[in-house]
């Protein structure tokens, strides 16, 4: 696996309409963020490093760079080999 890079939202600034880094407005993170690997905490709020608006990342489903979500996939996805499972049905089986 790929070693991970620090994040960090240092030199962040926090203005009126949310956290400005590096000239990008960044918001804080919804309740379905808590979890995910993705989220760095500043002063009294958490944000994304990846998405600046995390909420509107949830509105269509899920946010597809959520760490937390994929790991919970992992687990009940069972990957299924097409060409022996025509020969498990065409066996009977
Ligand atoms: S990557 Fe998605 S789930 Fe993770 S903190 Fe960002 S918006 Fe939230």
């Amino acid at each position: 696996m790929a070693k991970k890079k620090p994040v960090s939202l240092e030199g962040a600034v926090k203005t009126d309409a949310g956290l400005n880094y590096k000239g990008v407005i960044m918001e804080t993170i919804v309740e379905k963020c808590e979890g995910c690997d993705r989220v760095v905490p500043f002063e009294d709020a958490s944000y994304c490093t990846t998405y600046a608006q995390p909420a509107l990342k949830w509105t269509k489903g899920k946010c597809n760079f959520a760490t937390h979500t994929r790991e919970a996939e992992k687990g009940t996805k069972v990957k299924v080999n097409p060409l022996k499972a025509s020969k498990r049905a065409a066996r009977g089986r």
